[in-house]
């Protein structure tokens, strides 16, 4: 069997105690004489002060100093060059399901793959996607393929770089175990200028994380999957929808917004500590599900980072238990860690 298709691309003050440990991308003062030499580079390429944060599910947040949506990838390593050659901070953005971006904005360069990015090929059982394909479409195509593994992705509405980096998973699966490789272009490293093709056990992989950096590009992955059946594929998207549909909140979220401690799961946690419709600002812990936030309409980032602290300081004064959240942020000032979690995948486990 063989397919091909083209598509569109998809479209204050902290409370608690601990900064948060997730890996994060700090406002950092960056001097407006780099980002002249990265606009005289790119040229009409690049867009400033382009507004980021309503390209993100929670739809708050503020612009970064440039924003590139590129092509193909002649303009990727255009940008490349321009990172390189002007140190600007810079930083992929998928479909912004999983990225709290700061009301003050991004003052680096944020990069999104377009159209060239976008393409499925499936050949026997091996299936080749873009960075920018969406998960729940690579989801119905492999399972109208006839092949099996990949129905939980239906789930998740991010886009294919966006879940590699995150090790994204649910319902008893995750990326480190449908990945083969993945196309990766580094655009800070000047020691690989070109795409370096990436086997899943060079990705550092573990519960919610991989070891690439926000400069690090996905540009495609391949997966093998297994030999499976229509309709029982089709029959387990149709109840993973379902399952989401009444268990999970829609409205301004990035889905869950703390990683699951060992043996646990983070809604419970937060409701078993009275937070469940706790609000700060124009956050709000959801009352459908406690481990999700939501942002109201015109909402701000600054509540929604409040209301982050405000739960892990209480969660741990109250029941003992570290959070770490699994939201990226990006252009808040703490300096940056990583340290997500080490546990391992657990399988039966929804986000
Ligand atoms: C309603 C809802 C439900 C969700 N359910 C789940 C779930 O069940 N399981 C789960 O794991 N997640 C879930 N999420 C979170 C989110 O969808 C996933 O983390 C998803 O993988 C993020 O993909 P993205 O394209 O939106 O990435 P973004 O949010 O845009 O970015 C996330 C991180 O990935 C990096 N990144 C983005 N694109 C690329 C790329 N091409 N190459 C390299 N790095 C890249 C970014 O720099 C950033 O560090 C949910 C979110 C929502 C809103």
């Amino acid at each position: 069997m063989t397919e091909r298709q083209g598509l569109p691309p998809s479209d204050g003050l902290p409370r608690g105690s601990q900064q948060i440990p997730a890996q994060q991308v700090p406002a950092q003062q960056v001097p407006a004489q780099q980002v002249e030499e990265a606009v005289a580079m790119l040229g009409s390429l690049v867009r400033r002060d382009w507004p980021i944060g309503p390209l993100t599910t929670y739809r708050v947040g503020g612009p970064a100093a440039l924003f590139v949506e590129v092509a193909d990838h002649v303009q990727l390593a255009a940008v490349g060059r321009a990172v390189l050659a002007t140190s600007l901070p810079a930083v992929v953005l998928g479909r912004g399901s999983n990225l709290l971006v700061a009301d003050g904005g991004f003052p680096g360069l944020v990069v999104t793959l377009g159209a060239a990015f976008a393409g499925i090929e499936i050949q026997e059982h091996r299936v080749r996607a873009g960075g920018a394909v969406s998960l729940p479409v690579l989801a119905r195509r492999t399972a109208a393929a006839g092949l099996a593994g990949f129905e939980w992705a239906v789930g998740v509405p991010g886009l294919v770089g966006g879940a590699v980096h995150m090790n994204a998973g649910g319902h008893g699966s995750d990326m480190s175990r449908c990945l083969s490789r993945a196309g990766v272009v580094s655009l800070a490293d000047p020691d690989e200028p070109g795409e370096t093709v990436m086997e899943t056990g060079a990705l550092g992989y573990s519960y919610r994380h991989s070891n690439l950096i926000p400069s690090q590009v996905v540009t495609w992955v391949e997966m093998d999957l297994d030999a499976g059946n229509r309709k029982r594929s089709e029959g387990a998207i149709a109840d993973i929808v379902r399952w989401r549909r009444e268990h999970q909140p829609g409205g301004q979220n990035a889905g869950s917004v703390f990683t699951n401690p060992p043996g646990d799961s983070s809604g419970r946690v937060i409701q078993a500590a009275g937070l469940k419709g706790h609000r700060i600002g124009s956050a709000s812990i959801s009352t459908k599900h406690a481990n999700f936030i939501q942002a109201d309409p015109h909402g701000r980032a600054d509540d929604v980072r409040a209301l982050i602290e405000e739960v892990r300081h209480l969660v741990s004064q109250r029941l003992g238990i570290e959070l770490v959240p699994e939201v990226r942020m990006l252009g808040f000032s703490e300096p940056g860690t990583e340290a997500a979690s080490s546990a391992g995948s657990r399988p039966g486990r929804a986000s």
